[in-house]
């Protein structure tokens, strides 16, 4: 339902979980968070319920990266829990996704990804992006697309589980991956997206629910809507149908689904929330 993402030279933690909480007026069953880049790796945090749980949870664990994604959920595929709680992993615990929307084909796509050996640990559609992706590098990389998954270590918390770094360096870049996936998902989403494999990038893609991209002063903004970043920055590119915006410490490159370069439209918001 929220989403936010953040690039830059602030605290991503604090600069995320304040976003949420500007985006709360949505609604929202549970929420989480990722960074990586940081001391802590690729690490992730979620807890079902409010934004409070998801802080003490935070506060008992702490993490720190130079990049990251968050979203608070609304669910439409299984219970509000913490394991169907964004973001979701892939199989090899190398990437994940926030997603608002639906996946409506998620069924048949989940058939064919077990078939070849996925293995998912949660209800939702989600989940099947983040599986898709890797999917996508599997065949990229002519890999025999078996993923070997991290099996959850029975004495950690789910809640608190600093994800290991398996798989090898991938061969075509996240946003090229996120391309081919996306394209095979019929549905409505504002997905963004990160990899361990790819430090201080951030890609976010939108077809159906909305999604900003907001450009700061060498910091650079995702968000499903205005309010959760307003505070930093009043430059915002609305995302259109279609559009795929990549993020790096140097700025957002947008380009439709088949890679074609699109010019950003930064508008000034000169209201406020
Ligand atoms: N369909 C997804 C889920 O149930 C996303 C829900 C949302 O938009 O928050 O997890």
């Amino acid at each position: 339902c929220g989403i936010v993402g953040y690039i830059g030279p602030q605290s991503v933690v604090p600069v995320i979980i304040e976003g949420l909480r500007r985006l709360e007026y949505r609604g929202y069953d549970s929420a989480g968070i990722a960074v990586a880049g940081g001391p802590t790796g690729l690490a992730l945090r979620r807890a079902p319920g409010k934004l409070r749980n998801l802080e003490t949870v935070i506060h008992d664990s702490p993490i720190d990266g130079s990049f990251g994604i968050g979203h608070t959920r609304w669910a439409t595929h299984g219970r509000p829990t913490e394991e169907n709680a964004h973001p979701h992993r892939d199989g090899s615990g190398t990437l994940v996704v926030v997603h608002n929307g639906i996946v409506e084909n998620y069924l048949s796509l989940k058939s064919a990804l077990i078939a070849k050996g996925h293995k998912f640990v949660s209800e939702t559609d989600t989940e099947i992006i983040a599986h898709l992706i890797e999917d996508e590098l599997n065949l990229a990389a002519g890999k025999n697309p078996n993923p070997t998954v991290a099996a959850p270590d029975a004495n950690t918390s789910e809640a608190v589980l600093t994800l290991p770094l398996n798989g090898s360096a991938p061969t075509i870049p996240l946003e090229e991956a996120v391309r081919r996936a996306v394209k095979r998902i019929t549905g409505a989403f504002a997905i963004g997206v990160l990899s361990a494999h790819e430090p201080n990038k951030l890609v976010a893609a939108r077809m159906g629910p909305p999604a900003v991209i907001g450009i700061g002063d060498g910091e650079f903004f995702l968000a499903s809507d205005v309010p959760g970043i307003l505070h930093h920055t009043r430059n915002i590119h609305f995302l259109a149908d279609g559009e795929l915006a990549v993020l790096t410490k140097e700025g957002v490159h947008l380009t439709d689904f088949d890679a074609q370069p699109i010019p950003l439209k930064i508008q000034r918001i000169t209201w406020d929330p």
